[in-house]
């Protein structure tokens, strides 16, 4: 059977780095983004037949336009990784309501709407494999971001439930769990007065984390995990 694995947010960070372990790994990827043009450079950079193509994961239509010409061009979907994601960071009584809705829509929803998709192609396939990237902030809370923690926080109940779902369709969902990591998404943060409080004394790679996704893909005996990458932040009380 043929690696077929879409990345959702794979034009960025933690999402890119993914991608080029796997394309290492002899995946076949869809790389997807709102902004074509950012994919279109990432699967280019990555040499082979890698195909770029946009979606905005909180638009049910869009996501599933994306997976029917994904199937066409690469064939069906049999691993899927959900690194879209974002953050409006702020105090809940200022956090307006369209950034609470984005927020959910996109990390949460998202996610729900992607896996669903790839489930039906996965059962068609008799066979399948899901990583959903979390936060260590959805497993211990952070002040400033109590929506951000709440999407990440209803993605592992999400994951580990289909995960059950979906067991004996040999079908398997995890999720990763970063800290900090440097990327976009991390570079307006006090890096040097946060690393202080992290046991390993350093911001995360998108790569340490790419790996952690590779091994909950390939290890056929693990589903419903969270596997934590933080540098020892939940170590902390
Ligand atoms: P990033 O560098 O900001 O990249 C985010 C990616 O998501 C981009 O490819 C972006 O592309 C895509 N994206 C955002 N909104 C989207 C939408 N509505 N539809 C489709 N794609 C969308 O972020 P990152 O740091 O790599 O984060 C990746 C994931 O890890 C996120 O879920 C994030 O919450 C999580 N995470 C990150 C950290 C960290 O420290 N960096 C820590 C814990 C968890 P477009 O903007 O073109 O759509």
């Amino acid at each position: 059977m043929s690696k077929v694995c879409a990345i959702f947010g794979g034009s960025r960070g933690i999402g890119v780095a993914v991608a080029q372990l796997l394309a290492q790994r002899g995946y076949f990827l869809a790389i997807i983004a709102r902004n074509l043009d950012l994919a279109q450079t990432t699967a280019k950079s990555l040499g082979g037949d890698h195909l770029a193509f946009s979606c905005d994961v909180s638009k049910e239509d869009s996501i599933q336009t994306t997976f029917k010409e994904i199937e066409k061009s690469l064939g069906p979907v049999n691993y899927l990784v959900n690194a879209a994601g974002v953050n409006r960071d702020g105090l809940l009584l200022r956090t307006k309501t369209d950034d609470m809705i984005s927020q959910l829509h996109t990390n949460l929803l998202g996610t729900m709407l992607t896996c669903k998709a790839a489930v039906k192609s996965m059962i068609q396939q008799q066979g399948g494999a899901i990583v959903n990237i979390g936060s260590i902030v959805g497993l211990k809370g952070n002040s400033g971001q109590s929506i951000y923690s709440a999407s990440k926080a209803g993605l592992v109940g999400f994951s580990r439930s289909l995960a059950k779902e979906v067991a004996k369709k040999n079908i398997r969902v995890n999720v990763v769990a970063p800290g900090f990591i440097h990327t976009d998404m991390t570079a307006h943060l006090k890096e040097e007065q946060l690393k202080r409080a992290i046991p390993l004394g350093r911001f995360g790679e998108p790569q340490e984390v790419a790996k952690a996704v590779a091994f909950l893909l390939e290890t056929p005996y693990v589903t419903g995990h969270v596997l934590v990458v933080d540098g020892g932040l939940q170590l902390l009380i």
